[in-house]
């Protein structure tokens, strides 16, 4: 019988079960840092894990058995697949389980700002008779007026570009690594610099994973070429910006909002969100600022569907030899162990 670990979350396995008790047994973990894993990881044949752990190369050097790594999620930055695949274990990611979801909450998050609901709403229940004033110096545009920016026009980028194209907006992208022609195939416009993109919209979502590359790659400076004072929403990675330069650029009226569903480190502690605290102690930035814990993808269906596919990505691994949606392939092939 093979054995199976689920590392972290998912303590009851049993849709997992479902799906891969004809080839194994499952052993929860519920491992929240990888140092809590016992030795007893030599002996996996296959492993799933999700994001409340992060998998270093220490931890990985230990799966002296383990055929086949499975990221149950799409971001994959808390994996060194580079070390799996210096020792000929494939990691598959679950890339499109929540696809929709989190298009959704970041179109949630850019109306409610928007359309100055949260605003309207905390005014209203603390006081209804003495708030009853739209408007309320705030000034709210028809949104068919505005320009959608989208950083990283991959699954999300796209499903939140439909979601802008059908309230009318205009809607520009920017992914260097998109073949030509997706700009004619979805009818909006691409720039090639980002630079520009920054500069032409009144709103930005980011929408890249976490790599070495896009690391803080939304700062001060990049910031600085904004025309609009636009609306930045992050329901990507938190590391993507610089914590630090979104407080000043808010403080310095560089952007107008910034709206965001993940943070630098997660859960957040005191110390290091220095947006968090500005936010929530001095209230200076309250009505410019909404935030969500990691909740876009939080759907029933969504969950259901990732812990799922996770579990039919081993089997199929293990049954068929078959992989699909494997991140580091090229590392793989680099180090002889595919073709
Ligand atoms: P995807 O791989 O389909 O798309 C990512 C796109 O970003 C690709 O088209 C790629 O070419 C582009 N890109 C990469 N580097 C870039 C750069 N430097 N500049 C511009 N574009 C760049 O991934 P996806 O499914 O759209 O997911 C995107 C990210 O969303 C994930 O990596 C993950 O970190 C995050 N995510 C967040 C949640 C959440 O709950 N908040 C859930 C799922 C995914």
């Amino acid at each position: 019988m093979l054995k199976i670990g689920i590392l972290d979350r998912i303590t009851i396995p049993d849709l997992e079960e479902r799906i891969l008790n004809s080839i194994g047994k499952i052993i929860c973990f519920n491992a929240t840092n990888e140092c809590e894993l016992p030795n007893e990881i030599a002996n996996l044949d296959a492993v799933i894990v999700y994001n409340k752990i992060t998998l270093t190369q220490i931890t990985i050097n230990k799966l002296l058995n383990c055929k086949v790594i499975v990221k149950a999620g799409v971001g994959f930055d808390n994996i060194d697949i580079c070390a799996a695949g210096n020792i000929g274990i494939p990691v598959i990611n679950v890339p499109d389980y929540g696809t929709n979801d989190v298009a959704d909450h970041t179109f949630a998050l850019f109306l409610s700002y928007v359309k100055k609901i949260g605003f309207y709403n905390n005014a209203l229940q603390k006081n209804i008779v003495q708030y009853w004033k739209p408007g309320n110096g705030k000034k709210v545009h028809r949104l068919s007026e505005l320009t959608f920016g989208i950083i990283g026009m991959g699954r999300i980028g796209t499903a939140v570009a439909m979601r802008a194209k059908a309230f009318g907006m205009n809607v520009v992208y920017y992914d260097p690594y998109l073949p030509d022609g997706y700009d004619k195939t979805y009818q909006v416009k691409e720039f090639k610099v980002l630079e520009e993109l920054v500069s032409n919209s009144n709103v930005i979502s980011i929408h890249v994973p976490l790599n070495r590359n896009t690391e803080k790659m939304i700062n001060y400076s990049l910031l600085q070429n904004a025309k609009y004072k636009p609306i930045l929403i992050n329901t990507a990675r938190g590391k993507v910006i610089n914590t630090e330069d979104i407080y000043l650029s808010l403080k310095e009226n560089i952007i107008e909002a910034y709206l965001a569903d993940v943070f630098e480190s997660e859960p957040p502690s005191d110390n290091t969100e220095l947006l968090l605290q500005f936010s929530l102690e001095d209230g200076i930035f309250r009505d410019r600022i909404i935030f969500t814990p990691h909740s876009a993808s939080h759907t029933i269906e969504a969950r259901k569907e990732m812990r799922e596919k996770a579990a039919i990505s081993v089997k199929m691994f293990i049954q068929e030899n078959k992989m699909k949606n494997c991140i580091n392939y090229n590392i793989l092939q680099r180090n002889n162990y595919y073709e």
